[in-house]
């Protein structure tokens, strides 16, 4: 395939929260087409009325710039085969319908729900392919009068050919589906609404997309779709069958397919925590494809230059959680401390931070957050680790007081209170010491010598490095609180 005539296509339906299966397909369809010189298309598959939503187009837009994919041609950009919503390319499909028809391709099936179901278990039960068995391929016209008479309304079904159709995957190699098991199948219900199976491939035909590349679930409606497209070249509305590659499954908890109602799939979860768009793409991009044995870490950049459908592995892929974390963890280090700080400012204001906006302290938020970048996960972690600066008290958390204040804390505390008192506030270096040194004095390694310290002023056990974080904080901010939770322990 000659540079610059790659066309692949992203083309959700808009029902629900997108999920990381549907960015992950937009991360390889868009990685390919960057990478080619291609052309990404952006399509809305809005033909199911009872299920789609504008609230979910809307989303499924903002979600995409999150995620910093440029599309070249669809919605709001336009393109040379606009509209690219489906919902209003409705006259195109029953055009094509209706042309299928008339060329053989496809015929007015009348059986009802019932006869379906009966001649299904029937063919079950003698052993017999369970699919549609092509009864209504020859209907007379005086059976079509009866029918008709009888008020049935008609679906419009696709006649398969009856021949093997094989296919090369891009991923999966060579596949072969014979013809009892792909059965004719409705493209056009009885309501005249034309379905995905006609639409998809209609599209992909019209807006002349060479390459499919899609998740492995989609896999049973290809031949079909094979079939579908030779019929469309014969009657000069596609040029050539696309390529097909079919991503693998992506599997959740328990080894099993990550489900789009899987609350850990849904693309929001992930943006709420404060992944980075980079880091959450890194780790897509790992389920089905590497960029070498030995570098999980890169840039979408690294990515596109290395790209290659070929190289996508067939085997179902883990999605694990603590490795997305750690790899955004790494792209959160990887941001210049400019672009850090921007980066966290909607976890420092409500909803989500504790503190009164005027409380907030620029210069202070400034002082803490090189030390917070190298050690956040995602970038939500970041209220909690530095709510001690802003709230005028430490936030009160049982668990870590309990933990931190034994029998004896109140002694040391005072020991630390008085070599903190005197210790240089200009230095994180001076407070260490006067924590060792308090330490020493009770028989405590500085470890169990700072936890009481550290729960004190910040209310937690864990938290970011104690004494920069005292420094930050202040001399009598410090002192303060110390005095605060001797008079508690005393209580
Ligand atoms: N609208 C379909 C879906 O979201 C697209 C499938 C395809 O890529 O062919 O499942
Ligand atoms: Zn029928």
């Amino acid at each position: 395939m000659a540079n610059g005539s790659v066309r692949v296509r992203f083309c959700p339906s808009p029902t629900g929260n997108p999920h990381v299966g549907l960015v992950r397909t937009a991360l390889f369809n868009w990685a390919f087409a960057r990478h080619t010189g291609g052309t990404f298309v952006f399509r809305i598959e809005d033909t199911d009325a009872a299920r789609d939503s504008e609230e979910s187009y809307e989303q499924l837009l903002d979600s995409l710039r999150w995620l910093g994919f440029t599309w070249d041609e669809g919605p709001e950009v336009g393109g040379p085969h606009a509209p690219y919503r489906q919902s209003q390319r409705m006259e195109t499909y029953l055009e094509v319908a209706e042309r299928l028809k008339e060329a053989g391709h496809a015929y007015s099936c009348y059986c009802t729900a019932s006869e379906l179901e009966e001649r299904r278990d029937a063919a079950r039960a003698a052993g017999r392919p369970s699919g549609y068995d092509g009864k209504c391929r020859e209907v007379t016209p005086e059976q079509k009068a009866r029918y008709e008479a009888e008020g049935r309304e008609p679906i419009v079904r696709f006649r398969m050919p009856d021949e093997t159709i094989t296919f090369t995957d891009l991923v999966r190699g060579e596949l072969t589906f014979t013809p009892e098991n792909v059965p004719d199948y409705g493209i056009v219900r009885a309501n005249g609404a034309p379905l995905y199976t006609l639409v998809n491939p209609v599209d992909d035909a019209l807006m002349e997309i060479t390459h499919v590349l899609r998740g492995e679930d989609l896999l049973s409606s290809t031949p079909r779709q094979v079939a579908l497209y030779k019929a469309l070249i014969e009657l000069g509305i596609a040029k050539e069958v696309p390529s097909f590659g079919h991503l693998p499954y992506v599997m959740g908890e328990g080894n099993k397919k990550l489900s789009k109602r899987d609350p850990q799939a849904s693309l929001n979860l992930y943006r709420e925590r404060g992944f980075l768009p980079e880091g959450l793409l890194n780790y897509l991009s790992l389920l089905g494809w590497s960029l070498s044995a030995d570098q999980d870490i890169f840039t979408i950049d690294e990515m596109v230059a290395a790209f290659d459908i070929a190289d996508v592995n067939p085997n179902p892929a883990r999605f694990d959680l603590k490795k997305a974390e750690a790899i955004n963890a790494d792209h959160i280090r990887l941001l210049d401390v400019a672009d850090f700080t921007a980066r966290c400012a909607p976890w420092l204001k409500a909803p989500f931070a504790p503190w009164a906006p005027e409380d907030f302290d620029e210069a202070r938020w400034e002082a803490i957050a090189p030390h917070a970048q190298t050690r956040l996960k995602v970038l939500s972690e970041i209220t909690e680790n530095v709510d001690f600066l802003f709230l005028p008290e430490p936030v009160e958390d049982e668990a870590s007081w309990a933990k931190a204040m034994k029998e004896g804390s109140d002694d040391l505390l005072r020991t630390a209170r008085g070599k903190l008192e005197a210790a240089d506030w200009t230095s994180a270096e001076s407070l260490k010491e006067a924590v060792l040194a308090a330490g020493e004095a009770h028989g405590l390694k500085l470890g169990k010598a700072q936890a009481p310290v550290r729960v004190a002023v910040t209310g937690r056990t864990v938290g970011l490095p104690l004494f920069e974080s005292l420094e930050i904080l202040g001399r009598e901010k410090t002192l303060a609180r110390i005095d605060a939770a001797l008079a508690k322990l005393a209580a």
